[in-house]
C-alpha cells in the first residue's frame, strides 16, 4: 500500500467566514464526491481500523464499536468456526468494495474480494457447486479450496454522484448539483447577504484530511469546520454511537427475539452487565459487517450519528443510482459465516 505522502489530493474551494473560523460551504468535484459518498459503504468495523491507525486517537468517535472491534481482535480463535469467520468479522468487506477501487482515492485498505474453487472443479460436478473467499476452506470432497479464479469486477458506473462535475457542500455535508441559487441560499441560511464578508480558501485534500472527516462525520455538527479549519475531531461529549434495531422490524419475526438475562442497579437502573447465549454475541459481533448507511437505517436515535443522515439523504436526492432506487448495502459477511462451515 502507497504511503500516505504519496496518495492523490483533491483540490476543494472553501467559502469560509474567517472571523466566525467557519466554513459556510465547499465547492467540489465529481472525484472529491465519489469518495464523500464511498465512507458510507464502509462497513463499521473497517471504520474502527482505519481510525484506530489515523494519528489521531479517534477510536471514541465511534464509541462502543471500537470496544466490540476490541473484543473480537482478544478472543481466541477457537471461539469462532473458523480462521475465516474472524477474519472477515475484523476485515468486513464494503459492499461496494470493488467500485472503491475506482475512485481516486480509496481510503478502504481491505483487500480486493478472491475466488477460489476446488482443484476438482473441472472433473467433479459436486465440487462445481461450491466456491469461497478464502483459500482455506474445506469443499464437500475434502480437498482445499485453493484454486483461484479470476472475476471479472463490476464498472463503477451508476453508483456513486456521475452526471455532474460541480456540487455543492454544507459545513453539515448536505451535498447538492452546484447552483447560484443554491449558494445563495445556504448564505441566507447562514444570515449573510452576499460574499462581502467571506473569503474563498483553496486546499489541497488527501488521506490523512479524508480520515479526520471520517471521524468527525459522527462527532461533529460541522465536519467541514473541524476537519479543514480545526485540523481535528472535536471530541463533544455525545452519547455512544450504540446500533440500535427498530421495533418495529423486530416485531415481524417474534419467532427471532433473542434473550438475555441483564442485570440493573435498582438506584438509576443502569445496566451492570448481561449475561447470554452465543446466539447474542455473534448479533452484537455483526455491527462490525454492517456499512455506515444501513447502520444509519436501522438506527431510532439519528441524533447518535452526527451528520451521516445528511450525506444519506443527499445520495438519495441526487438519485445517483440512474433513476434505480437507491439500495442500500447490508450485512457484508460471506455465506460460510452463517452456516457454519469448518475449515
Ligand atoms: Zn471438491
Amino acid at each position: 500500500m502507497a504511503k500516505s505522502s504519496e496518495k492523490p489530493k483533491f483540490s476543494l474551494r472553501l467559502l469560509i467566514d474567517e472571523e466566525k473560523n467557519r466554513v459556510i460551504l465547499a465547492e467540489a468535484g465529481k472525484d472529491f464526491v465519489d469518495v464523500l459518498c464511498s465512507l458510507l459503504t464502509l462497513p463499521m468495523g473497517t471504520i474502527v481500523r482505519l481510525l484506530e491507525k489515523h494519528q489521531n486517537p479517534q477510536s471514541s468517535v465511534v464509541g462502543c464499536l471500537h470496544n466490540l472491534y476490541k473484543s473480537v481482535a482478544d478472543m481466541d480463535v477457537d471461539n469462532f468456526e473458523s480462521q475465516a469467520c474472524k477474519h472477515f468479522l475484523l476485515h468486513p468487506r464494503s459492499a461496494k468494495g470493488s467500485h472503491g477501487r475506482d475512485l481516486k482515492l480509496n481510503i478502504d485498505d481491505t483487500e480486493a474480494t478472491k475466488f477460489f474453487v476446488c482443484p476438482n472443479f473441472v472433473s467433479t460436478e459436486a465440487c462445481r457447486k461450491l466456491f469461497s473467499n478464502v483459500s482455506t476452506m474445506k469443499c464437500r470432497c475434502g480437498s482445499s479450496m485453493h484454486r483461484e479464479i479470476p472475476v471479472e469486477e463490476q464498472q463503477a458506473d451508476g453508483v456513486f454522484p456521475s452526471c455532474r462535475t460541480s456540487f455543492v457542500i454544507t459545513d453539515d455535508l448536505k451535498v447538492a448539483l452546484n447552483s447560484m441559487g443554491l449558494v445563495m441560499n445556504v448564505l441566507n441560511d447562514f444570515g449573510y447577504s452576499g460574499f462581502d464578508k467571506l473569503q474563498e480558501m483553496l486546499i489541497d485534500v488527501g488521506f490523512e484530511e479524508i480520515l479526520t472527516l471520517l471521524g468527525c462525520l459522527f462527532t461533529s455538527e460541522a465536519p467541514l469546520t473541524d476537519t479543514f479549519l480545526r485540523k481535528h475531531c472535536m471530541s463533544r461529549k455525545r452519547k455512544m454511537l450504540t446500533p440500535l434495531v427498530q421495533e418495529s422490524s423486530v416485531a415481524g419475526a417474534a419467532d427471532n427475539l433473542l434473550t438475555l438475562k441483564v442485570y440493573v442497579r435498582k438506584t438509576d437502573r443502569a445496566v451492570l452487565y448481561a449475561e447470554c447465549r452465543e446466539e447474542f454475541v455473534d448479533f452484537l459481533f455483526t455491527f462490525l459487517a454492517i456499512p455506515i448507511e444501513f447502520a444509519w437505517e436501522l438506527s431510532i436515535d439519528i441524533g447518535n450519528m452526527g451528520c451521516v443522515g445528511n450525506l444519506c439523504r443527499s445520495v438519495k436526492d441526487l438519485s445517483f443510482e440512474k433513476q434505480k432506487a437507491a439500495t442500500v448495502s447490508q450485512c457484508m459477511l460471506p455465506y460460510f459465516y452463517w452456516k457454519g462451515t469448518t475449515s
